[in-house]
């Protein structure tokens, strides 16, 4: 037999354990327990909570109750010489009741007039009221005599073991081996943990524990107050040895590597704002501080710039572009399509009339001479800023690239990044993103770069107005359109597919034989609705050229109605376009919804969006629609939908990134994520490699656990 209580360790297997024994240590297998250690930290799933006290009118004779309430009459009575009974009645606004205590006369002393108390035990009916004797006491008005009912833990279990059962086995092994559990925070670090936890909002009635009462306490909370703060600790301890592993990681990531700095100052700050037409917002200056700061470190920015379609980023984009050129290098702006790519290049061209910055322009439908030239002038340094599609910009050579903008990057994934180098530098990174990601996902998967929120929009926006269409609205709502259209505006069509006929992945759907494309819709709606304006169609489908063609119709008025596919989903500017209709809306994803009601709300006109459903689910029966319909905010938004589908399908599995959790969840505790965030900054900006002696444990830990995420060498 195996002496097991006074040697055991983390490592004990689980049948010499207490009352484990082999068929019950093969039974806790089933359940990944093997050891003293996994059944230390197999925290309880949840707790059973006592009872709140019950109402006097509510009590039943025999059934055990706690009670509240304050004496309102007491007397001791005695009868002989060490023969006593001592009565009290307690109240309260449900009812009074009778508690009695024989031979203990100091009761009197205890229980006087007018003391709050709780009382618990079993009732009996004595005439009209209900008597307890000897019930358990709690003096509510002295608070360090109150002993209230235990919070019980409950555990995974597995068949053959019962919940006390256990209970007893962790209770032995928390109370063997928590004391010698190592204490990664010193008290410097808990008193600052706990600062920053109360600043987002936590409500912490005592610091953050040591680990040895957090381990005692997640498992045998006494109360409430206690069981939050042990918690909060040990989720907090996870999430900081993440967010120090994505410091350090930022850190190395940038630290390494050699970039030309490109400080602003006054003159060259007033010389590209005054190219503007307008003021920037307070968003979009603060937004230029942060990029300007990084630009001028000598090591390359790693920032994700984000903000709701129309926030303005691409202004903050030229500036910082001009900035690179005004240093003498050369700066790059990828844009996911050609569409995107040629709009900017006009906003660029614009922008710089009359000045000596050279601006090119790559992309797919460029002639193979034109092409080779723009190659050429690129090497040469002839062109100073090349604003191009994402698939032609590979293996390109610069003389000088300072600065690297990439547009629009919403798709999440990580490490699909384009590298470029040019003239034996590393450039500065800034993309942009009109997907507003999650706070969580920011912190976790993005955790490795810089972040910045542009939130307010530039003046003078129209609101956007969105509607759940019925089917029985249409006439209406296509009458509404043609009122707008009479008023000189324009209008979208959205729909998920290009032919009926077209081949989907998903060709069982019964569904399909009615989805709505844009060719049937084109059809109907030029020939009967629209009849008399003209109408466009545009789609993945049509070559390059066609498809700026028709943009470029678009935008100057000549085409009134335009029906789409999501090609426009990106970026398109047409400020004048103020209605937009989207078909089968079931079928496209909050962030894409959120992304095409953006093409309306440029102007200064109010915006109309209305989503119309395929199939027998209207729209109001989709909860994805309703959150649609609900709020106009793209962070919202994004943290809704986040929140709807959980990390798994957005991110597939594998390459999720989202780092697996003991105890904290990254959705639930954002606030100590952010919090752990905040202090994981603060340590590394104090000491890079966390060389300091008192937090030697706490970088084991880290090493432990994250040391293929800070192996960087895939990365250079
Ligand atoms: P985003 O790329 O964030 O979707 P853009 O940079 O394309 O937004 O800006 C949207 C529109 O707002 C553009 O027409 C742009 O010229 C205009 N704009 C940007 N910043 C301002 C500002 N500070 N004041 C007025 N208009 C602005
Ligand atoms: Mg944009």
């Amino acid at each position: 037999m195996h002496d097991s209580t006074s040697q055991m360790t983390r490592s004990t297997p689980a049948q010499f354990l207490p009352g484990v024994g082999p068929s019950r240590a093969l039974r806790l297998e089933k359940l990944g327990l093997r050891t003293a250690g996994d059944l230390l930290f197999c925290f309880p799933r949840n707790y059973e909570f006592p009872a709140p006290p019950e109402r006097i009118d509510r009590i039943r004779e025999g059934q055990p109750v706690s009670l509240v309430g304050t004496i309102v009459d007491a007397e001791l009575v005695s009868r002989s010489p060490g023969k006593s009974v001592f009565g009290a009645v307690v109240q309260n606004d449900t009812g009074a009741v009778r508690i009695l205590f024989f031979n203990q006369p100091f009761r009197a002393e205890q229980l006087t007039f007018d003391r709050q108390v709780m009382i618990s035990g079993e009732p009996k009916l004595n005439g009209l009221r209900f008597e307890f004797v000897h019930p358990k006491v709690t003096f509510l008005d002295e608070e360090d005599e109150i002993e209230s009912p235990k919070i019980l833990p409950i555990y995974p279990l597995t068949d053959g073991v019962k919940q006390n059962e256990m209970r007893r086995i962790i209770s032995a092994v928390v109370e063997q081996l928590a004391p010698d559990l190592t204490e990664v925070l010193p008290v410097e670090l808990r008193d600052r943990a706990t600062e920053l936890v109360r600043d987002v909002g936590i409500d912490l009635r005592q610091p953050l524990p040591d680990i040895e009462t957090a381990m005692k306490h997640i498992h045998w909370p006494p109360d409430k107050d206690q069981l939050r703060a042990a918690r909060s600790r040990l989720a907090f301890q996870e999430l900081l040895v993440m967010q120090l592993a994505m410091a350090i990681r930022r850190r190395r990531l940038t630290t390494n590597l050699q970039s030309s700095s490109m400080p602003s100052d006054p003159l060259l700050d007033a010389r590209i704002t005054n190219r503007f037409p307008f003021e920037l917002t307070g968003d979009q200056v603060a937004a230029i501080k942060e990029i300007s700061r990084d630009m001028a470190r000598q090591f390359p920015m790693n920032r994700l710039l984000q903000g709701d379609v129309g926030s303005g980023k691409t202004v903050v984009a030229i500036y910082a572009m001009m900035l690179a050129v005004g240093h003498g290098n050369q700066a790059v702006l990828m844009a996911p399509t050609e569409v995107l790519a040629r709009q900017h290049y006009q906003t660029l061209s614009r922008i710089l009339d009359c000045s000596r910055v050279r601006v090119g322009l790559l992309c797919g439908s460029l002639g193979a001479a034109e092409k080779r030239e723009v190659l050429r002038h690129t090497a040469s340094g002839e062109i100073d800023l090349l604003v191009g599609t994402q698939a032609l910009l590979h293996g390109l050579e610069f003389k000088s690239l300072g600065l690297c903008v990439i547009d629009e990057q919403h798709k999440f994934g990580v490490g699909q990044r384009v590298r470029l180098r040019g003239g034996g530098i590393d450039p500065h990174y800034l993309v942009m993103s009109a997907t507003p990601i999650p706070r969580s996902v920011a912190m976790t998967i993005f955790g490795d770069t810089d972040l910045t929120t542009i939130k307010e929009k530039p003046p003078g926006r129209g609101v956007v107005k969105t509607y759940l269409g019925r089917d029985e609205w249409r006439r209406r709502w296509w009458e509404f359109v043609r009122g707008q259209l009479k008023e000189g505006r324009q209008a979208f069509v959205v729909a998920p597919r290009v032919s009926a006929s077209q081949d989907t992945t998903a060709s069982s759907d019964e569904a399909s034989e009615d989805v709505s494309s844009v060719e049937t819709i084109f059809d109907q709606l030029r020939d009967d609705v629209f009849a008399g304006y003209n109408v466009g169609l545009l789609h993945g489908r049509l070559s390059a050229e066609e498809k700026t063609q028709i943009m470029q119709q678009f935008s100057e008025g000549e085409i009134d109605v335009l029906v789409s596919t999501t090609v426009i989903e990106v970026g398109i500017d047409v400020p004048n376009a103020t209605v937009m209709t989207i078909m089968g809306a079931e079928r496209f994803g909050l962030a894409q919804l959120h992304q095409l009601r953006g093409r309306v709300s440029r102007g200064n006109h109010t915006g109309h969006v209305c989503v119309f459903t395929d199939g027998n689910q209207s729209p109001e029966e989709n909860e994805r629609l309703k959150v649609f319909e609900s709020t106009n905010d793209g962070f919202e938004l994004a943290e809704a939908d986040f929140k709807m589908r959980g990390p798994g399908e957005i991110f597939s599995s594998k390459q999720s990134g989202m780092p697996s959790m003991m105890i904290a969840d990254v959705i639930e505790d954002l606030d100590l994520l952010q919090a752990a965030r905040t202090m994981a900054q603060e340590m590394v900006d104090e000491d890079p490699e966390l060389e300091s002696e008192s937090l030697a444990d706490l970088k084991k830990q880290l090493m432990r656990r994250y040391e293929r995420q800070l192996d960087l060498s895939d990365v250079a």
